[in-house]
């Protein structure tokens, strides 16, 4: 770090990063060379990492509480896609020479909230100077039971398509942040962008869909891509019924105000909800955990023999499917 930010790294480390180690034994309070991560016998470590470029994932002046969260809860979406629960953090922060107090404390802060939230902890990392952009990278990791990972590509003909949550408030929020969705009532405003800011990973959820999931993503990309994902990894097709994908108030209220929406919030990115098949006879166990864990879990279609997807409903929608996957179909 340079003279005239807030102190050397070993100073930053030891202020901001340290105490969010402390549910860690492992990561030795962040004064050795590695963490030591327990792995249960029987249980296979799962990765994934993601990396947030100010100005190109997020702006520099959002709050630092905001960008901290979404980072840890973005990653920790990936492990609930595989049916993975954490067991730790690390984070590569690259941080501009004159980094402050005023940024560092709420970033650490909101840092805090979420690996207590989540329960995963901050093992290692690395704090460095540099002169381009604000950049951050996280590892998650997490523990899966040998052999039982939910994947992409375990989809079979004849399951069911289910989501969690709604579909579309990502996108949406995008929209309202960069003020370009008007017309809403101010707490459906602040609804989509909440959603926007701040992802619910569904982790407790995918945990309880191991055994009942024969394939699970999490919708990063949008609805329509993301299943897109599983119908070729699983090497089979998939037909989506248009009017059952959930949509919150404040996404109702926007297709009402713009029909001509809808088709964007089926294709728009960012919910970070779980699209997942199961077989029909499942179905039953699927409600009873979704209510134990107060979820809402919705049938939006099913999988079918072959390739591409078909959109019941989809017609006249102007759906634009990029891969040449897409069918209409009615
Ligand atoms: P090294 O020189 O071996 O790379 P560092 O001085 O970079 O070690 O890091 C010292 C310790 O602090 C290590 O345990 C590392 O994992 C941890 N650490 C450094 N930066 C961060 C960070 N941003 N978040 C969490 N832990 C960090
Ligand atoms: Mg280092």
């Amino acid at each position: 770090m340079g003279t005239n930010g807030i102190g050397d790294e070993f100073n930053l480390i030891a202020k901001y990063f340290a105490p969010l180690a402390a549910g860690a034994p492992g990561a030795l309070g962040l004064t050795d060379d590695a963490a030591i991560v327990d792995i249960p016998v029987g249980e296979r470590l799962v990765a994934a990492v993601d990396a947030l470029v100010a100005g190109v994932h997020f702006l520099v002046d959002d709050p630092p509480g905001d960008i901290a969260r979404k980072i840890i809860r973005v990653n920790l979406s990936d492990l609930a896609a595989m049916g993975a629960r954490p067991l730790g953090l690390l984070l590569a922060a690259v941080l501009p020479r004159n980094v402050s107090d005023d940024w560092m404390g709420p970033f650490a802060a909101g840092l805090k909230a979420d690996i207590e939230k989540f329960h995963a902890p901050l093992i290692g990392g690395d704090t460095v100077a540099g002169d381009g952009p604000l950049t951050l990278s996280l590892t998650a990791l997490g523990a899966v039971p040998a052999g039982r990972a939910l994947t992409r590509g375990g989809a079979l003909v004849g399951d069911e398509i289910y989501v969690t949550g709604t579909i579309g408030d990502g996108v949406l929020g995008l929209g309202v942040a960069k003020g370009v969705l008007k017309g809403l009532e101010p707490s459906q405003e602040s609804y989509l962008l909440e959603r926007y800011r701040l992802p619910r990973p569904r982790i407790d959820f995918g945990i309880r869909l191991l055994g009942h999931a024969n394939a699970a993503i999490d919708i990063s990309d949008g609805l329509i891509a993301d299943l897109g994902h599983i119908c070729e990894c699983s090497g089979v097709g998939a037909c989506l019924v248009a009017q059952a994908v959930p949509l919150s108030p404040a996404a109702q209220a926007a297709v009402g105000l713009d029909e001509g929406r809808f088709p964007n919030l089926l294709m728009g990115g960012d919910d970070y909800e779980l699209l997942f098949t199961s077989a029909p006879e499942n179905d039953v166990a699927l409600r009873a955990i979704a209510a134990e864990l107060a979820i809402d879990v919705t049938r939006i279609g099913s999988i079918k023999e072959g390739s591409g997807l078909e959109v019941e409903g989809g017609e006249g929608l102007g759906l634009n499917i990029a891969d040449g996957g897409y069918r209409h179909f009615h």
